[in-house]
């Protein structure tokens, strides 16, 4: 076997890390994983870290989990891969059976793919071409509605959608048009407004851009309660449920991105049931295999699918798939996820470590002085750092004070990553409170330690 050295040249030397200032990174000495146990990942040297981000936002039920290990290996014993093009899955037909049992009603028919960028594609691919063959006449439509600062992923389709400057700015010209309506988030509102009069404009900006422009848009497309990677910014009650109502009385459709919100991270199955609302298009991806596997679904309804009815010679197929759409060790994978999450009260779970970490969160809150905001919905935690909380003034980037407390993290034995310097905790929904509460001593330490280096 390599030397943690060797592998670290060759890392250096071949690796290209996603999201990652190269650079950079080269010179961080980042750990190398080798393996993985409950909540903790080891690296090759043999140290242990706490998995205080869930693996990037999608592991659900820990590492090496027997049942779901297990699973996997059996579905090993039958087939790793066959396709969906031309031909059927056992699993992939169960795990479709079982989504559409637990997603809100009326979401009948799954369309598999394998990552939360590539179930938006197909989301977007969908709707664009239903309204070209939808009963009562053609009416094509080349608008999307998404919600400032947004993130849906990063192949081009998805990044179209996305309002987050410093990852889609540079690619504006390959981009498809999009109408843009306010974040309703009340933090750093522009001037002249304070947070009551900001989410009434938000409120009316989003009624204006649907009533004004409703037979061109072909979907609207939120990110149901929490806007993840634009900062864990959470929408306040009512205003999916208020999109939903908007879209339905225009004729507009939804699609709910719940690549990072689905499987229990806000308290409940899916973020759309806290507001009972329905989608007309649903994405899931990250947490659907437990973290274990690129799979992602997209789910419709009935009445989406059958515009894409006839005869083959009629053109109204939808012509998309992967290679790999609808993996059996994925659906494999997400069935036995989707029975621990029932077997173990995983959601109950995730709504009592939320609980948990809302209490440690406000009591660190009130004592750091760098705290500008905690925004928290479920085991989704932004900590908002800022060089004085009242002021709500930045830190100046190129101090890089998010990323300089997740190595202080990782020196005390958790990885966490930060956006910007809004630091990130995501446990597992399935993580035991006592981890929890590791967690959180090793994430208040470590911004004590780095605040104190820049105040
Ligand atoms: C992570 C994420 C995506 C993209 O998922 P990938 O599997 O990384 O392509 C899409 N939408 C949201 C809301 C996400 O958080």
């Amino acid at each position: 076997m390599a030397t943690h050295e060797e592998l670290r040249a060759w890392d250096n030397a071949h690796v290209w890390h996603p999201f990652a200032p190269m650079q950079e990174f080269r010179a961080d000495d980042t750990p190398i994983i080798r393996s993985a146990e409950g909540f903790e990942l080891t690296d090759v040297e043999g140290r242990r870290y706490l998995d205080g981000h869930s693996s990037l936002w999608c592991n659900v039920h820990g590492h090496r989990v027997p049942e779901m290990d297990q699973a996997i290996r059996d579905q090993l014993d039958r087939v790793g891969h066959s396709t969906l093009l031309g031909l059927s899955s056992e699993v992939s037909i169960e795990l479709a059976k079982q989504l559409v049992d637990r997603t809100p009603e009326g979401l009948n028919q799954v369309f598999y793919s394998d990552s939360g960028a590539t179930s938006v594609e197909v989301a977007l691919k969908m709707a664009y071409q239903y309204h070209r063959q939808k009963p009562g006449g053609a009416e094509p439509r080349d608008l999307f509605v998404s919600v400032a600062g947004a993130y849906h992923g990063d192949t081009i389709g998805s990044v179209s959608l996305g309002g987050m400057d410093i990852f889609h700015a540079t690619y504006r010209d390959l981009l498809f048009q999009k109408l843009t309506v306010p974040s309703p988030v009340t933090f750093r509102v522009p001037d002249g407004h304070d947070a009551e009069s900001w989410l009434a404009h938000c409120d009316a900006e989003l009624e204006k851009t649907i009533v004004g422009n409703a037979d061109r848009i072909a979907a609207v497309v939120v990110e149901p309660l929490v806007q993840g990677a634009a900062g864990i910014l959470v929408h306040p009650e009512g205003y999916l449920r208020r999109v939903r109502e908007l879209t339905q009385k225009h004729g507009v459709l939804l699609i709910a991105d719940e690549v990072a919100v689905g499987f229990g991270r806000t308290g409940t199955m899916f973020a759309c049931d806290q507001e009972n609302v329905r989608p007309d298009l649903m994405c899931l991806a990250k947490g659907l295999t437990g973290g274990y596997l690129p799979l992602a679904a997209t789910l419709t309804t009935d009445e989406i699918s059958e515009a894409f009815l006839d005869v083959p010679w009629a053109g109204k197929t939808f012509f998309h798939g992967h290679t790999y759409t609808g993996n059996p060790l994925g659906c494999a994978a997400a069935l036995a996820s989707l029975e621990l999450i029932d077997r173990n009260d995983v959601v109950g779970n995730g709504r009592a470590i939320g609980a948990r970490l809302a209490d440690r969160l406000t009591d660190f809150a009130a004592r750091c002085t760098c705290v500008g905001e905690i925004r928290q919905k479920g085991v989704m935690c932004g900590i908002e750092l800022v060089s004085e909380g009242d002021s709500r003034e930045p830190f100046a980037a190129d101090k890089r004070v998010g990323h300089q407390v997740t190595l202080a993290a990782r020196r005390r034995g958790a990885v966490i990553r930060p956006l910007g310097d809004v630091i990130v905790l995501m446990p597992a929904p399935a993580m035991p409170v006592e981890l929890v509460d590791r967690l959180c001593d090793i994430t208040f330490e470590s911004i004590e330690e780095v605040v104190a280096r820049f105040t």
